[in-house]
């Protein structure tokens, strides 16, 4: 099986596997035990809560380890929200490119009153901070764009739109779910006041993430799971010490197998390929990073590829949340897709350790079912 979704989870690092092994044999205790065992798992917990702090240039009392990007974007739109000092703003602004679980959770804000602005992205599928500025009003509480998009690679000017929400005061939130380690992160350089991360898409567990919030102490904030005040009280339930340790291990060695990854170019190699064979294409997107494509190819006949390859080709066509639907990929209809070009699109989102041999597979394949 050639394993080409990367973006939808990335295969855990052999590195990431051994430490998981380790931690849940030896790391069991409850961290917020106050015997040697619990100390112990606490101390390893905030060390790994310092390392991603230091990835991002924030301090560790910012940092709250979630179940993922999804939680964490729940807690950015609903514990934020519900704070005194923005209560009695009720517009949100955020893009039509979003992960699918934004439109839950804004959804879901509606019904409490809330009002929501969709931001359009231009045709290289990039959110400009000018289209943001058009939105932004006096009762705008929080402004939210992804840093990377999930089935473009798209990387958005978050410095530039982070920016305009400093110097309007308004709080700005930012999904770095697919730009984690593969794209440089400072928060005070880009601005952000809050921002998700997911360790899947690094090589680490599912199940596991994290939220940064700017001055998290000195915000009132609303838990989104209330319990026994675990993780500043605003996620209650013991603390997954293991799974916290494995996204540990992934934040330390996925920056050195992607940058090595990088520098082979490896989507530069599959273009020229289709190049050589004569294989049309559109590539969806610009400012995209190197391990992901959004591709259409209009003169092959991609239902068939699909189903003749099911057993050797694992690749999304739109994003691998909606796959399932019938409805076409919501980002690339933003981009102005017709429904018919985006059923002819992949999003391939290739694995470090991706062969050429592979790649002449894929396009073997591609050249095969070109329509005549
Ligand atoms: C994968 C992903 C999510 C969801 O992350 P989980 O950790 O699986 O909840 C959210 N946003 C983006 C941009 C993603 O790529």
């Amino acid at each position: 099986m050639i394993y080409l979704d990367t973006a939808a989870s990335y295969p855990l690092l052999p590195e990431v596997k051994e430490c998981l092994i380790h931690a849940f044999d030896n790391a069991y205790a409850n961290s917020a035990s106050s015997h040697t065992l619990g100390e112990q798992v606490s101390k390893h917990i905030n060390e790994v809560r310092e390392l991603l702090a230091n990835e991002i240039g924030a301090y560790p009392s910012e940092i709250i380890f979630t179940s993922g990007a999804t939680e964490s974007n729940n807690i950015a739109f609903k514990s934020l929200l519900l704070t005194e000092a923005v209560k009695n703003k009720k517009h949100i602004v955020t893009t039509q490119v979003e992960h699918k679980c934004i439109f839950a959770i804004t959804e879901y804000l509606v019904t409490l009153g809330y009002e929501v602005t969709y931001v359009k992205p231009n045709s290289d599928g990039l959110i400009t901070a000018q289209s943001i500025k058009e939105t932004i009003r006096p009762d705008t509480a929080l402004v939210s764009v992804m840093h990377v998009n999930n089935e473009l690679g798209t990387v958005n000017p978050i410095e530039e739109i982070g920016l305009l929400c400093f110097e309007n005061e308004i709080l700005f939130h930012s999904d770095a779910a697919q730009s984690f380690q593969k794209v440089e992160i400072d928060v005070d350089d880009l601005n952000v006041d809050i921002m998700s991360f997911s360790a899947h898409k690094v090589g680490g567990p599912k199940g596991i993430g994290a939220i940064y919030i700017r001055d998290l102490r000195h915000k009132q904030l609303t838990p989104v799971i209330h319990g026994a005040g675990q993780e500043e009280g605003i996620r209650g339930g013991t603390v997954a010490a293991p799974l916290i340790l494995g996204f540990g291990k992934a934040i330390e060695v996925f920056q050195s197998y992607y940058s090595d990854f990088s520098a082979n170019q490896i989507k530069k190699k599959f273009l020229e390929k289709l190049n050589f064979l004569d294989i049309q294409y559109i590539v969806n997107g610009i400012n995209t990073l190197p391990h992901c494509i959004s591709i259409t190819f209009p003169n092959v006949d991609t239902e068939t590829l699909i189903r003749d390859n099911e057993n050797e080709l694992c690749l999304a066509q739109g994003s691998a949340c909606s796959s399932k639907e019938i409805e076409p990929s919501h980002v690339l209809t933003s981009i102005g897709l017709s429904r018919e070009m985006a059923d002819k699109t992949f999003r391939i989102s290739f694995p470090l350790n991706i062969t050429l041999c592979e790649i002449d597979f894929l396009v073997k394949e591609l050249y095969k079912h070109q329509l005549v």
